[in-house]
């Protein structure tokens, strides 16, 4: 699949960084293996580092030394703190990894360093605040992030500052495909012309001109030949206004599937006993609009969400403008996600 995709012009190979050392050796052994015969030059490869694995400055190299290892390759062209949000951004600050990425760029083990990013933009303002060398960030985006988490406003100031966008889960990690609910069915057997979800959901991450480029997960040779077709044909700032307009519709009829209506604004931050009920709620609908418990159960879980804490002083309740009665309907996402 991966020497296909070369073949096909394919020119950037982004390698994921799973938690577990042994996933992430396994990933790597494989993309080295395809790499191999002369595929390496013809592509880009962008790895990265779990940041919240980082316990002090020698840790940088040891990670670069180890992925290029099992890549089997003596340079990076992209390389990219892994996972930062409010909270590892402060922690990682501290580790003052930036001379040992430094180095690297200046002996040339990684051409560019970039981070993956999943937080909101006030969060992302402050990595470029906090950096001056970064030349790409990573994160998901799709028709239904165009507001939140860091949504059109946190793709347009990372371009704004220079940085390439790479976009992940165009499609929500395939949740936008599957599962789709009678009422959304609905609206896109409406859509002119006849388009399946999965290729209404790419085009409209590639209207935006903002985007450097996409990557998506793909199993099989069939969904990545479809992809590798489309992605020939389609380009920023095509898509009609019509066409905005049902991409508008199936996200308005996604959203009113939220068992609670939580917008996000989180007037309810800082909780006494660190808390983050906006993102629980963001969880907890994301798992009942895509009827998908197993994801959001995941995240969840590797998040670290417990709600044990809470002495349901209602702080939180009180600064609410949608009175919502926070405590209680966290014990119900916590019954959802908390669970195996
Ligand atoms: S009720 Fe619970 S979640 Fe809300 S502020 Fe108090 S401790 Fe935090
Ligand atoms: S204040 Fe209410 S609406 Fe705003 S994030 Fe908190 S729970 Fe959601």
């Amino acid at each position: 699949m991966l020497r296909y995709a070369i073949d096909s012009g394919v020119n950037y190979i982004n390698l994921d960084c799973p938690a577990h050392r042994a996933q992430r050796k396994r990933l790597a052994g494989i993309v080295g293996r395809g790499l191999r015969e002369g595929y390496r030059n013809r592509v880009k490869i962008a790895a990265c580092l779990p940041s919240s694995l980082m316990d002090s400055s020698p840790d940088f190299d040891r990670y670069l030394d180890e992925v290029t290892g099992w890549l089997r390759v003596d340079r990076l062209d992209f390389f990219a703190f892994g996972g930062l949000d409010r909270e590892t951004w402060p922690v990682l600050r501290g580790l003052n990894l930036f001379p040992r990425a430094e180095k690297a760029m200046a002996d040339g083990r990684i051409e560019k360093l970039g981070f993956a990013f999943r937080d909101d933009y006030q969060t992302l303002r402050a990595i470029l605040d906090g950096y001056g060398n970064w030349s790409f960030v990573q994160f998901p985006f799709s028709f239904m992030d165009s507001d939140h988490r860091p949504g059109i406003g946190g793709l347009n100031l990372a371009a704004s500052r220079g940085l390439a966008v790479v976009v992940t889960e165009p499609l929500k990690g395939g949740r936008l495909t599957r599962n789709i609910p009678e009422s959304i069915a609905r609206i896109w057997t409406e859509a002119t012309p006849q388009r399946p979800p999965a290729e209404w959901g790419l085009r409209w991450v590639w209207d935006n001109p903002e985007v450097s480029t996409v990557v998506s997960d793909m199993s099989s040779i069939a969904q990545l030949a479809q992809n590798l077709a489309l992605a020939d044909e389609a380009t920023a700032e095509t898509l009609t206004v019509p066409e905005q307009v049902l991409i508008s519709r199936v996200r308005e009829a996604y959203r009113k599937l939220r068992p609670i209506p939580c917008t996000g604004c989180r007037s309810c931050i800082p909780c006494p006993r660190d808390i983050d009920a906006p993102r629980i709620f963001e969880l907890y609908n994301d798992a009942v609009m895509y009827g998908d418990v197993a994801t959001a159960r995941s995240l969840y879980q590797l998040e670290k969400h417990n709600i044990d804490n809470c002495d349901e002083c209602n702080d939180c309740a009180r600064a609410c403008g949608r009175h919502i009665p926070i405590p209680d309907k966290l014990k119900i996402a916590q019954g959802l996600l908390g669970g195996k």
